[in-house]
């Protein structure tokens, strides 16, 4: 593979004229075209709408019209993120078919920016699954070793950078669905701060927990990419009222000072060749002028229950739309009710069916304050916890996933093996805190391991700084 060429470069190259949106879309779109076959990262490559939008970002070059901060750069849209016309369906047969009649916010701040969108990548059916096995059109495969899965939700997102399809992609998180897969697939990933990214235009999973956030191959791309589609969105009424963060003025502050918390009483189950990474991690950081300080987060391995209580009620309701009345499939039936039975029993698939019934009960009469009740108390026990351990430390290092990228078939079976990929990264979202995963260096096959740094709410800036030394570090 020849080196990569990062947004930064392009954006730089594209604004000058030195390099053409065409000629970097076109290195994409062949890519696509000798492994998207084998890798299936996307769900539809919008290459004719790309070629338009190159061309049209070239011809104000030449016309000497400001072209943005992404000029030229290729991004790939996970396919819950609504684009005008184009079809969005959440890996979800009940969704094929159906086009939006507007963008995300998201996607309209990208192409305000002369970002060129190349298509809308697989996922696990509407972002619930840890390896986008859960897919209705099939899985994606981990460019890097197509015998694994590329993680989940968001691994076409992932897939798609890994594999030079586009230059950077957009996923959602709910539980860790950006970090994990740009763990697997050695890639940057963030999830921001819940509110400083427009849910505006994301079909939602679990409201309170859902955020967009930016796959990149490094620290300053993810920074600027996150410059331009953070900040606050009325269309979003849990936006924060706050101005995009600036990332990329940071990332050479390095960590002289700062106190780096690790968890004495992690969950246990990772492996060691991740748990040696981590350790490296800390010493990088310790050698940069870092201290690392011991914190405990009592909480932690609750985090994982009472998300499978938080994240399937809200979605059992949020679901409740797709009832072949408004949107994409119906499959009609003697009378209504019948009809919403056989849209939803045919559109939805296996996961979905489970976290929509696990939902339901979780809120119905007489067990929802056994149920829900109980896992909302977990989630501000797991926020009291965090904010103690952040009165000591100003990141948190853990791994990102407990393992390296691991075979297609093997934890399908046995929905807890998989539910427990997010143990690291769960925490974070019931929290609404930022996090992210930063490549690390290889472990068990060669295969990237990723190092989370966690951060309180709004801790962009400091999370940044630390990303940025590791990445120098590696
Ligand atoms: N793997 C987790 C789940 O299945 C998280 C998914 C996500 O973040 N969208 O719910």
């Amino acid at each position: 593979m020849t080196a990569r060429r990062t947004a930064l470069d392009i954006a730089e190259s594209v604004k000058t004229g030195a390099l053409s949106a065409t000629a970097v879309l076109e290195e994409n779109l062949s890519a696509i075209a000798a492994r998207e076959s084998e890798v299936h990262a996307f769900n539809l490559v919008t290459a004719e709408r790309a070629r338009a939008r190159a061309a049209r970002i070239d011809a104000d070059v030449k016309a000497g019209k400001s072209v943005g901060r992404l000029a030229g750069v290729t991004v790939a849209l996970k396919d819950n993120m609504c684009t005008r016309g184009v079809e969005t369906t959440c890996s979800s047969k009940i969704l094929a078919g159906w086009k939006p009649p507007y963008d995300a916010t998201v996607v309209r701040r990208l192409e305000e920016e002369g970002a060129v969108i190349v298509g809308k990548t697989n996922l696990d059916e509407f972002a619930m699954g840890s390896s986008t096995e859960n897919s209705a059109f099939g899985p994606t495969r981990n460019p890097l070793d197509t015998t694994r899965v590329p993680g989940g939700s968001s691994g076409g997102s992932a897939a798609a950078v890994a594999a030079g399809f586009s230059t950077v992609s957009l996923g959602s998180d709910t539980g860790g669905s950006i970090r994990q897969p740009a763990a697997l697939c050695g890639l940057v990933g963030v999830k921001p701060t819940y509110g400083m990214v427009s849910r505006q235009g994301l079909i939602a999973f679990g409201s309170s927990l859902d955020q967009i956030g930016p796959f990149a191959t490094t620290v300053a791309d993810a920074a600027l990419l996150m410059e331009v589609i953070a900040g606050h969105d009325p269309l979003d009424s849990t936006s924060l009222p706050r101005a995009a963060p600036d990332l990329s003025a940071v990332l050479a502050q390095g960590v002289e000072g700062m106190r780096i918390g690790r968890i004495t009483d992690m969950p246990e189950g990772s492996s060691p060749d991740v748990l040696a990474r981590l350790d490296t991690a800390f010493d990088a950081l310790r050698k940069a002028g870092a201290t690392v300080v011991d914190v405990q987060i009592p909480s932690m391995s609750y985090g994982l229950t009472a998300y499978y209580l938080v994240a399937p009620a809200e979605a059992s309701s949020n679901l409740a739309r797709f009832d072949g009345v408004r949107y994409g499939l119906r499959v009609d039936a003697k009378d209504l009710n019948s009809m919403y039975a056989t849209t939803r029993s045919a559109g939805f698939g296996d996961e979905v069916k489970r976290r929509i019934m696990l939902g339901t009960y979780a809120l119905s009469a007489g067990y929802y304050d056994a149920y829900y009740g109980k896992a909302l108390k977990v989630r501000r026990l797991i926020a009291d916890d965090f904010a103690k351990a952040y009165q000591d430390c100003d990141v948190i290092l853990t791994p990102t996933s407990p393992t390296v990228a691991f075979k297609f078939g093997d934890k399908t079976s046995n929905p807890l093996a998989m539910y427990l990929c997010d143990v690291f990264t769960i925490p974070t979202n019931l929290a609404g805190h930022a996090a992210m995963s930063v490549p690390f260096g290889t472990g068990e096959a060669g295969l990237p391991v990723g190092v989370q740094v966690l951060a309180p709410a709004l801790g962009e800036a400091t999370m940044f700084r630390v990303a940025a030394e590791l990445e120098r570090a590696v």
